[in-house]
């Protein structure tokens, strides 16, 4: 009798396995399918610089628009996505849309930078390098204002072949920024061996930065980012009480619904570009 029960909890195991196995094999085929529709969209969100009080850079995210399942959030397609490889595709369309939208600001006027977000998967990839050297150059864009977001993880620092890569980026011209920082492996010795030239501090930290606890973690991290030259970026900061403690803290940038929430490019110029400050 026992047995038998094992083999119906071994049935309906299987069952719930399938199921999660059929949901990613249609997921995985809608995404496809999105690639070929070009159901993407990039929202830019803007980050502004403490020093100057000016919108010095946006990030670009990306925003899938399911004709049927609406909007569906990065969160729940990137990791698919990566999973499958069809970052690649998506990631150096991304990329050449930012570097384009960005470029046109500049050539209006705008003295901006762009933020991409950039996959392991992404950085494993062989070709990556001329890629991204490809998509500065066909739209004309100083590498210096593109900012590669890339996460601190196992893979980025184990591997000596991604540190190659990005170094490589480095010398090219390209500025790298470790994203999301405090929720990985966060070893501050890491940050001073890859070339990277600004830190993310996660939002988690931003949320409580009254506490203050987190209030110090939040002024070490930054202490130490200045003192091997990195540049901090405060993410997620949503209301004036987090602004301002940011601010007192030295920090160089700042980003959140505070400010702005992530926008389509044409909103970014109607409400963030044309008001004069
Ligand atoms: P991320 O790179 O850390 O981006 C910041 C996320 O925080 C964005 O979520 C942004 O909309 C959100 N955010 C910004 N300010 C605030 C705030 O004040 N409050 C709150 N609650 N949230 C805020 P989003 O756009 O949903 O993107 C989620 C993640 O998906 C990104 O995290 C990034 O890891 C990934 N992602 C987005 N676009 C791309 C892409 O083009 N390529 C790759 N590889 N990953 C992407
Ligand atoms: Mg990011
Ligand atoms: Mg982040
Ligand atoms: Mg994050």
């Amino acid at each position: 009798k026992a047995k038998e029960k094992g083999k119906n909890n071994y049935q309906f195991f299987n069952r719930e396995m399938n199921e999660e196995i059929l949901k990613k094999l249609v997921l995985e085929n809608q995404l496809r399918k999105a690639i070929e529709e070009q159901q993407f969209q990039i929202y830019y969100q803007p980050l502004l610089d403490l020093r100057t009080n000016r919108i010095v850079s946006t990030e670009a995210l990306i925003r899938w628009e399911h004709p049927e399942k609406g909007f569906i959030s990065p969160a729940d397609f990137i990791p698919l996505a990566e999973e499958t490889g069809l970052i690649l595709p998506i990631g150096e369309w991304v990329l050449n849309e930012a570097c384009k939208q960005t470029s046109m600001w500049r050539d209006q006027g705008f003295d901006l930078s762009i933020s991409v977000n950039l996959s392991n998967r992404q950085l494993m990839n062989e070709n990556i390098v001329e890629t991204i050297k490809t998509a500065l150059r066909h739209h004309q864009l100083d590498p210096k204002h593109l900012i590669l977001e890339i996460t601190e993880s196992m893979a980025i620092i184990n591997l000596a072949d991604t540190l190659h890569k990005l170094k490589q980026l480095r010398d090219f011209g390209v500025h790298i920024a470790l994203d999301d920082f405090g929720t990985g492996y966060s070893s501050l010795s890491y940050l001073s061996m890859l070339p990277i030239t600004s830190v993310k501090i996660d939002k988690s930290f931003i949320d409580d930065i009254n506490n203050r606890m987190k209030k110090e973690i939040v002024k070490s991290i930054t202490n130490i980012a200045h003192s091997i030259g990195l540049k901090v970026v405060a993410e997620g900061v949503e209301d004036e009480q987090q602004f301002t403690t940011i601010r007192s803290l030295g920090l160089e940038r700042v980003q959140g619904y505070y400010l702005s929430p992530p926008l389509p490019a044409d909103e970014v110029e109607e409400k963030v570009l044309a008001v004069k400050v």
